[in-house]
């Protein structure tokens, strides 16, 4: 067997060393670890003295902010809950502007001045860390305003212990500030925008006539879609390593065509994987649900169910951690990466989006009476309106690199914002609109001034899989978010452009009221108003189609392409406008992050480039030279033209690698990052992928023992 084959054969082993968990008796209530390792309210309300623990509890649930005093009890309680859990140190965990997490670990030991330690943990080293934070991303804002920037503590998420073979960390999920209280980070954001929609929604909810709630609460279940490939190619492959993608490799002949592979039977190996990654994120308290195999080859997905937003988007961030960690447990690697494969789908996250008040009313519900129908489309109408207006800035909230390979490319969602109602709900505004009951059978349901509406609730079994933004059934999904992304950012953008459409709604909704109009009549002449002016942005046909970019663009949607495309839509005039005014985000908040996903486009795009250049040049060309050489030895005219075949490949491939050479020293000058960004996407880029043509090319002439890269026949079935 050549050696390339016994590498294969080796990749394939694998050991269950997650079959020590064997199976769980979970009628034993002990063996239900689910957040085990949480501080969580249950054990709050064990461990902190009564009143501190009522008091932590009522701040919480009013969003108030928190009395210092309780800060020490808290520490205290923590502390010791976080020492019999084995922790030894604590970290303050934030996440900064990059799209990752960052922590710092401190040690819970302080001398005691006569030569011992004890363990110690302040109500103030709860409250604030101070991480050497001069190198986070932050788009100018610190060097504008402070030098430093400090981590706060976010008691609305709760602290929890992460293992580690050799100790265990109290982790703290915190906000990270500037001295001048600007936001560094997606977190601060996330909560201003939850307020702002909180405030706007209970306006319009007590209209409707609904008295007793006092908050309303945005909601998140983030379906997280992942590769995994054996650890021995990634290991191979300086792209992957480097870029998470990549960047070479031919199309193997057999690739996802049979559709064989979705909801297919999971891999021994890989459920292994998964109910050991799934184990850790049920002992951190992330309540997930549900696993399957998707559309490409080695391709996954885990969904946990919803939770607020705010707790969400943190679990989303150690779901990303635990399902990387526990791959190597198994001689894997999870591959997190929009579009690690050329010619297979690519990975997205779709955003589970809904709002509910706190006495558990969810908002984008039909429900079962008239009026809770009528409520039903009034947010609707809302949310129709939000992403009509914010068509751009929701399109640059999911721009990055990695899902320019997506949007657009009949996979995922298309690069154009549009809203998909599915038949009944569509049914129902356009009765709305056109005064005309929908079917005589159920039509004067409401009863009311507009006799018109079908009985809802809809079906979320109308689905409709091209669409960036669909209405399932109590929920709307946006599905453009890519699986490597944050989703904190997207639901920042998602609950601040709703608080605005909610507001002004309610604002004129309730100006009707005074001015002495019937209810019913009321909320339907304002349900049609807009409705009727935004239902451009409405679309339930097939978004892969050619003919929707048509009809798109004669709507005059907006279809950006790619990131430089999208990115300018958060420093838009009606961009900056809404977050000032909702208190969501300040002008130099907006521009830093501007400045800052641009920044990682282009240092993202550039690291590719040197690193395509690199394989290129050092391992793909000499691979050629070696084919050639081996011509040389062979006579006959068969050998001769095989001879003639490579070298033109191998002679037009260093002119490519060279003008990609060229390209990657030659940025252009410019304090203009859209310009430096677009260098990157049409210079660089391009050179690159004519590097990449001929590479594939020759991936397919050069005999296999020479080869310096596991090729995707490998890397995507052997598992
Ligand atoms: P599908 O793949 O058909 O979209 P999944 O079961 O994989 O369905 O995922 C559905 C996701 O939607 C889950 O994460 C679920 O928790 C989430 N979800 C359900 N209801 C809500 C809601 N009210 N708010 C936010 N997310 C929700
Ligand atoms: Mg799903």
């Amino acid at each position: 067997m050549s050696g390339l084959r016994q590498h294969n054969v080796t990749a394939a082993q694998w050991s269950a060393n997650g079959g020590a968990l064997g199976p769980t008796d979970l009628t034993i209530p002990s063996n239900n670890v689910f957040g085990e390792l949480v501080f969580s309210v249950d054990v709050q309300r064990q461990l902190l003295p009564k009143d501190v623990f009522k008091k932590l509890q009522t701040t919480l649930a009013d969003g108030k902010p928190l009395d210092p005093a309780l800060a020490g009890s808290v520490a205290q309680a923590m502390k010791e809950w976080a020492l019999e859990h084995g922790a030894t140190h604590y970290s303050h965990w934030f996440q900064p502007l990059t799209g990752s997490t960052a922590e710092k670990h401190d040690s819970f030991y302080s001398p005691t001045g006569s030569g011992g330690a004890i363990a110690d943990f302040s109500g103030k080293e709860l409250i604030r860390g101070e991480p050497d934070a001069s190198s986070f991303p932050n788009g100018g804002l610190r060097a504008t305003f402070e030098a430093r920037g400090y981590t706060a503590w976010d008691p609305t998420s709760p602290a929890f212990i992460t293992p580690n073979p050799n100790g265990a960390t109290l982790t703290i999920p915190t906000a990270f500030v500037s001295w001048t209280g600007e936001a560094l980070d997606h977190k601060i954001p996330l909560l201003r925008s939850m307020d702002a929609l909180s405030k706007a929604a209970i306006h319009a909810v007590k209209l409707f006539g609904d008295t007793e709630s006092k908050r309303v609460f945005t909601t998140v279940g983030a379906e997280q879609e992942y590769f995994l490939i054996d650890e021995q190619y990634y290991f191979e492959r300086p792209d992957l390593l480097a870029t998470e993608r990549t960047l070479f490799g031919a199309k193997p002949p057999k690739g996802q065509e049979l559709d064989d592979h979705y909801f297919g039977a999971i891999p021994e190996r890989v459920q292994a994987y998964m109910f050991e990654a799934e184990r850790e994120l049920q002992r951190l308290g992330v309540p997930v649900k549900t696993r399957h195999n998707e559309v490409a080859p080695n391709q996954f997905e885990i969904a946990p169910l919803f939770e607020n937003s705010n707790l969400g988007c943190d679990h989303q961030q150690i779901i990303m951690q635990v399902l990387k960690n526990t791959a190597r447990k198994y001689g894997l690697v999870a591959l997190l990466h929009e579009k690690p494969f050329a010619g297979v789908n690519g990975s997205g996250k779709h955003n589970n989006w809904s709002m509910g008040t706190d006495t558990g009313v969810n908002l984008m519900d039909p429900g079962d009476t008239p009026s809770e129908n009528l409520q039903f489309l009034f947010f609707c109408t809302a949310v129709l309106k939000a992403v009509k207006k914010h068509q751009g800035l929701l399109r640059a909230s999911v721009a990055t690199a990695g899902q320019d390979h997506r949007l657009g490319a009949n996979e995922a969602p298309p690069a154009i914002i549009s809203i998909f109602l599915g038949a009944e709900l569509s049914a129902a505004f356009e009765a709305i609109e056109s005064g005309v009951p929908v079917d005589a059978g159920e039509a004067g349901f409401l009863g009311l001034g507009t006799e018109v509406l079908p009985k809802l609730p809809l079906h979320g079994g109308d689905r409709n899989r091209t669409s960036p933004f669909a209405f399932t059934g109590n929920r709307f999904e946006f599905r453009a978010p890519g699986s490597n992304m944050t989703v904190g950012f997207v639901n920042c953008v998602l609950n601040t452009i709703a608080a605005e459409s909610l507001e002004e709604m309610a604002t004129e909704l309730e100006a009707k009221l005074e001015g002495g109009a019937a209810f019913e009549e009321a909320v339907t002449e304002v349900i049609k108003a807009h409705y009727v002016a935004d239902k451009d942005i409405v679309f339930d046909g097939d978004g892969y189609s050619d003919a929707w970019q048509d009809e798109a663009a004669s709507r005059g949607l907006l279809n950006l392409r790619t990131t430089p495309d999208a990115l300018p839509e958060l420093i838009s005039e009606q961009t900056i406008e809404t977050f000032d005014k909702y208190g969501v985000l300040t002008e130099p908040e907006v521009e830093a992050r501007f400045e800052v996903f641009t920044e990682q486009y282009v240092v993202k795009l550039n690291i590719e480039a040197e690193t395509a250049a690199l394989i290129a040049r050092t391992q793909i060309l000499p691979a050629g030279l070696k084919y050639l050489a081996l011509l040389d030895e062979v006579p006959g005219e068969g050998a001769k033209a095989l001879k003639e075949e490579a070298e033109a490949l191998v002679n037009d491939l260093v002119v490519k690698i060279k003008a990609l050479e060229v390209a990657n020293t030659s940025h252009p000058k410019t304090d203009d990052l859209i310009v430096a960004a677009k260098y990157l996407r049409d210079d660089v880029l391009g050179a690159y992928a004519e590097v990449r043509e001929i590479a594939d090319k020759l991936e397919a002439i050069v005999p296999d023992d020479y080869w310096p890269l596991p090729r995707y026949s490998e890397m995507l079935f052997i598992k």
